[in-house]
């Protein structure tokens, strides 16, 4: 609880006992008005100056102007008759204890996504003469050293130069399960270091660091409002000046037209009462608070199972997904080569690897960094100029003075080159070197171990289409989709192409059905921003899929996909109840009050009590079954 919140909450039992003690004292007249003034003050001042600023501002119509209007209305009445003050007390008590409940709960389920986020740290360890001094994360240059004791946040993406350790990463990827790491290997900011003190070469300026960018798009997310969102802003902006009218005509119509027209008595209070009950009972705070509050715990709740939703918009398409998409390389399968066999080489087999390592090396493309990892020396980039990469085809560049040429058969058509095929399936590296073919490399990728369970996953979750998209051969595509039993196959499609297939697709379905692309972001990010919907694998690697994407798995687990499917029909779910609750019970009082069988306490529960019931159920879109 906050400082406003205690203040609230005692403004609130004064109030109360206020209201209950009045009861005991046997005063009448304007001197027990005066008496039952003071609660009422207590408890309303606030929103009393709320509904005067809205007038003198020209927003009338909102929820403190309708508070204000019944709860004076009520004490008018009140007066006249004598009568019972206790009503009017009550309206606006209940209406703060709603307020109070629902700043609580926003500022819990806010507390609970930074909790959850917790990756933000403070400082980073720098070794100065000899001893530990802590710095600002952000004065860290790229290429120091930093020093992570056990405890600490790793602050900064790099790689450990000294010292092995476990990890916890479960604040980014959800996963419990903690990752042992050693000296060569890369760490990523806002894992938490468990056993041994790791020396770690920064790679990146924080601001560059993954902890950074996931809280950046953390703290965007709210700002992308969806469609409900919008739709309810705009339903109250009618809604209520329409209130307000019926209200109106409820309390003026039907006194004229029996005073006039049935010649029988006015009876202005009650139809006044009945006007001022239909007033209270309008009020649409259950919808304005419950649903953004929905979106907000689905956010959280899908960042806490390490799905990162870019927005509330992106959580309410994902939920309509009927057709997923994959990239083959890097998000169906590892993205980590092996080399197999090298097949009609002119040259020594080392050598024609390591010339393609060097043409390979300025590229980020999983079959690059493989063939680097075959290489398995250190490159000398010297050696190397002139580097050009043709997407979906492979790498030219100069080595030690020798053209070369390293890509699939497309690239050799372009370079207008014999080339021989393979009997292997598998993934193969033509190389050219000076013009001249100098046989190939195949290299094989491996399917990633959920892969399977996270494809049958989605058909469950209610995806009835699933496509693969690849640049690859169309036996390695054939032999991996039947192996994962996708529904369709598209191979050796350039980048141009995977966008010009999903366009087509996108075109097929209807309207309501949504499209998802799921990508890893090497040279798919134009797809990832074309298709309804774009996942991005492994946030740990690609800035350009985290750019893209509207959806970010913060591991490469293709199983999220399904999760993330299911998180946000979770979430989109609470919100309709939410709408069909507060609506439905709502209508019903109204229609009761009209009638004049409905009384203040009707109307107070109406109000407050959905708007509380709608935010408990708001925050069960936080809670993720583990799947
Ligand atoms: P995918 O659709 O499976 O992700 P890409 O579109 O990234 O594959 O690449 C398609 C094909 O282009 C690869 O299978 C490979 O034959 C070739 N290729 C792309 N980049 C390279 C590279 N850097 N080196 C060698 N071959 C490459
Ligand atoms: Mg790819």
């Amino acid at each position: 609880m906050n400082k406003k919140q205690k203040k609230m909450l005692i403004r609130i039992l004064l109030a109360a006992c206020l209201m209950i003690a009045m009861n005991f004292i046997p005063v009448t007249g304007m001197l027990r008005f005066a008496l039952y003034l003071v609660p009422y003050l207590i408890i309303g001042y606030d929103i009393l100056i709320k509904a005067w600023k809205g007038i003198k501002n020209r927003q009338v119509f909102d929820e403190s102007f309708l508070m204000a209007v019944a709860t004076i209305g009520a004490m008018a009445l009140a007066v006249s008759r004598d009568g019972d003050y206790t009503e009017a007390i009550a309206v606006m008590l209940f209406y703060q204890i709603g307020e109070w409940f629902q700043s609580y709960a926003v500022g819990k389920s806010r507390r609970n996504i930074s909790e959850l986020m917790d990756i933000r740290p403070d400082y980073a360890n720098v070794e100065q003469d000899g001893s530990l001094v802590q710095v600002d994360p952000d004065e860290v240059e790229i290429g120091s050293v930093i020093v992570v004791q056990p405890g600490e946040k790793v602050p900064i993406d790099g790689v450990v130069a000294e010292g092995s350790s476990s990890l916890n990463t479960s604040a980014l990827t959800g996963e419990s399960v903690p990752r042992n790491i050693g000296a060569g290997e890369e760490v990523i900011s806002g894992c938490i270091n468990m056993t041994g003190v790791l020396k770690i070469r920064t790679t990146k300026e924080f601001g560059e660091s993954t902890v950074s960018r996931i809280l950046d798009l953390v703290e965007n997310a709210s700002s992308r409002k969806s469609k409900s969102e919008n739709f309810i802003s705009k339903f109250a902006r009618v809604y209520t000046p329409l209130v307000c009218c019926s209200a109106l005509a409820l309390a003026f119509l039907p006194p004229l037209v029996r005073m006039f027209m049935l010649g029988l008595p006015a009876d202005f209070g009650d139809w006044i009462y009945r006007a001022l009950t239909f007033l209270v009972i309008s009020c649409p705070c259950a919808l304005v608070v419950s649903i953004p509050l929905s979106f907000f715990a689905g956010i959280g709740g899908a960042g806490n199972a390490g799905v990162l939703v870019k927005g509330s918009n992106y959580l309410e398409t994902m939920s309509r997904t009927r057709c997923v998409v994959f990239d083959k390389t890097g998000t169906l399968t590892e993205g980590v080569f092996e080399v197999n066999a090298v097949h009609h080489n002119e040259m020594e087999q080392e050598k024609l690897l390591e010339y393609a390592a060097l043409a390979e090396s300025a590229s980020s493309h999983p079959i690059s960094k493989s063939l680097q990892q075959a290489y398995g020396k250190p490159i000398d980039r010297t050696r190397v100029s002139d580097i050009q990469e043709i997407s979906g085809n492979g790498v030219t560049a100069r080595v030690d003075g020798h053209m070369v040429a390293a890509g699939n058969g497309k690239l050799m058509k372009r370079l207008q080159v014999e080339y021989k095929d393979c009997h292997h399936t598998g993934t193969i590296v033509h190389m050219v070197i000076d013009g001249v073919y100098a046989g190939h490399i195949v290299i094989s990728d491996r399917i990633k171990s959920h892969a399977k369970e996270a494809v049958a996953a989605l058909k469950s979750a209610g995806v009835n289409r699933t496509v693969m998209l690849t640049g690859d051969t169309d036996a390695v595509a054939r032999q991996v989709a039947a192996e994962l039993g996708i529904d369709e196959v598209y191979s050796e499609l350039l980048p141009e192409g995977k966008v010009q297939k999903v366009e087509e697709l996108l075109e097929k379905k209807n309207e309501k059905e949504k499209l998802a692309f799921v990508g890893d972001g090497i040279n798919d990010a134009p797809v990832l921003s074309r298709a309804d919907i774009g996942i991005a694998m492994g946030a740990m690697g690609s800035d350009a899929a985290i750019e893209a994407a509207d959806v970010v798995l913060m591991d490469d687990d293709p199983l999220k996909i399904a999760k993330a499917v299911r998180i946000s029909r979770k979430c989109l779910r609470i919100v309709y109840e939410n709408i069909w609750f507060a609506i439905g019970i709502k209508a019903i009082c109204l229609l009761l009050g009209a009638l004049g069988i409905a009384n203040m306490w009707l109307a107070v529960f109406a109000d407050v009590g959905v708007m509380i019931l709608a935010v408990l159920n708001a925050i069960r879109a936080l809670f993720v079954k583990k799947l």
